[in-house]
């Protein structure tokens, strides 16, 4: 109980960074992959208390390591920095619409604590092994073209921070990780799911042929009737879809057409496939988009294909959710909490980071309203950062105590899905297709050509 008490203290002598950087990232919200102004904040925090950073440098982010001088497995701990776009929320700032509605801000200044806390004096007493702290950018998904755009410049490979930091090799060596969530609601802590389905990015135009829509529609091609028929056959395709696999999809057409009197030449839909597995993801994704080629092959219609791999599904290692609600009980004995056993249609990129180790993603309460709605905001700092430091320290302590017994046997009793990112890439890279996936052929055939 006494080093129980310590380690608090060790957070708690921090609070006052911990509440600035909280306060200063929520007021310089930024989208992924520009998160420019939050990562500098934290380089200069982190190397006031001391520590080399290795800085991703043509991104955003960097990871710093720390060794206890004994031998055992590389604890990886994230903390993301990224904000959403909702220009609608009162507090969105005015020149770009971020804001942090979905409380990353809380990760960053919580992993300073712990930055800070695992400084002090007899911190690591006790513990085996190394901790990798590391602050990543991009985990919401915003800014398609601009991310694509970052890919053809080849800055980044994946549209993910966590993936793009992966695919860098930047958690070779690290053997098992976690991310500590904002969320709301009664008490202190929330586990973690059992996991969260993997994705994929959609984008969709139907090319069709302008003409007066009232006086020679026939000298037309409406796109805008192919994109209809399209997200038809989706709708009719979801009898298909296994219970097991979880899928969803959720087209929305974001260009459709620009005036009522000229038949839509371009129609744009943009989606998504969500998916329990990284196979159903793409087999699914592949039936989606041979329906959309067939609908715009019927039309006579056209269709360029752009679709962009997104996150991998996520499996939360249930010792490190049972040692976490260990660690919940001991800092909030009032809110007993229990493994979760839900799988999540949502997703993460610390999905892509579990198809490599054994992690966690739970939750620390302390936010009021839904993530990515207009009404979130954080009810309290203490809670959501403050707390959140503190169960880190914890679950860090009691991975890595006695030897890093529980860390070890964690990952010896883990198989991980990749074992090199040669087999990851070749996986995502099925879900990296550009294709104009109908072409009419003189013969009167039609090929269609809608796989990767
Ligand atoms: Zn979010
Ligand atoms: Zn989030």
């Amino acid at each position: 109980m006494e080093r129980l008490e310590q380690l608090c203290k060790n957070v708690e002598k921090h609070r006052q960074l911990i509440c600035d950087a909280h306060d200063f990232i929520w007021e310089h919200a930024e989208s992924g992959f520009k998160e420019w102004e939050t990562s500098g904040y934290l380089e200069k925090a982190y190397e006031k208390l001391g520590y080399t950073l290795v800085k991703a440098g043509n991104i955003p982010g960097f990871y710093t390591d720390i060794d206890t001088g004994r031998p055992g497995p590389k604890l990886l701990i994230m903390g993301e920095m990224d904000s959403l776009i909702i220009p609608t929320h009162p507090k969105a700032r005015k020149d770009t619409g971020c804001v942090h509605a979905c409380g990353h801000h809380c990760q960053s200044a919580a992993l300073l604590g712990v930055a800070a806390a695992l400084k002090e004096p007899g911190a690591l007493e006790g513990l085996c092994g190394s901790i990798r702290l590391m602050a990543v950018p991009a985990e919401e998904v915003v800014e398609f073209e601009m991310r694509d755009e970052l890919r053809k410049q080849g800055i980044i490979r994946y549209f993910g921070g966590k993936q793009e930091f992966l695919s860098r090799g930047y958690m070779e060596g690290c053997d098992l990780a976690f991310v500590v969530h904002t969320s709301y609601g009664e008490g202190s802590f929330e586990s973690a799911n059992k996991g969260d389905n993997g994705c994929a990015f959609k984008n969709a135009e139907f090319i069709g042929k302008a003409a007066h829509a009232g006086g020679s529609p026939h000298k037309g091609i409406n796109a805008l009737y192919a994109a209809n028929l399209g997200l038809n056959a989706i709708n009719a395709l979801r009898e298909t879809f296994r219970e097991k696999d979880c899928v969803r999809t959720h087209p929305i057409i974001t260009q459709g057409g620009s005036v009522p009197n000229a038949i839509p030449s371009k129609v744009v839909v943009e989606n998504m496939v969500r998916a329990a597995t990284i196979g159903a993801v793409i087999g699914t994704n592949e039936k989606i988009n041979r329906a959309m080629a067939g609908a715009a092959a019927a039309m006579g219609a056209g269709l360029k294909i752009t679709d962009r791999a997104g996150y991998s599904p996520l499996h939360n290692n249930f010792r490190m959710n049972e040692l976490y609600c260990k660690a919940a009980g001991l800092l909030d004995p009032e809110y007993p909490i229990e493994p979760g056993t839900e799988w999540s249609t949502a997703c993460t990129d610390m999905g892509d980071v579990s198809a490599f180790m054994p992690v966690l993603h739970p939750y620390c309460k302390g936010a009021a309203g839904p993530a990515h709605s207009d009404d979130y905001e954080i009810a309290s700092v203490e809670k959501a950062c403050v707390n959140s430091a503190k169960i880190q320290v914890l679950l860090t302590e009691l991975l890595l105590e006695n030897g890093a017994a529980e860390a070890k046997a964690i990952v010896e009793n883990h198989t991980p899905l990749y074992s090199n990112l040669e087999d990851y890439r070749a996986d995502l890279d099925k879900l990296m297709i550009d294709k104009d996936a109908v072409q009419m052929n003189e013969d009167g055939t039609i090929t269609l050509n809608y796989k990767e």
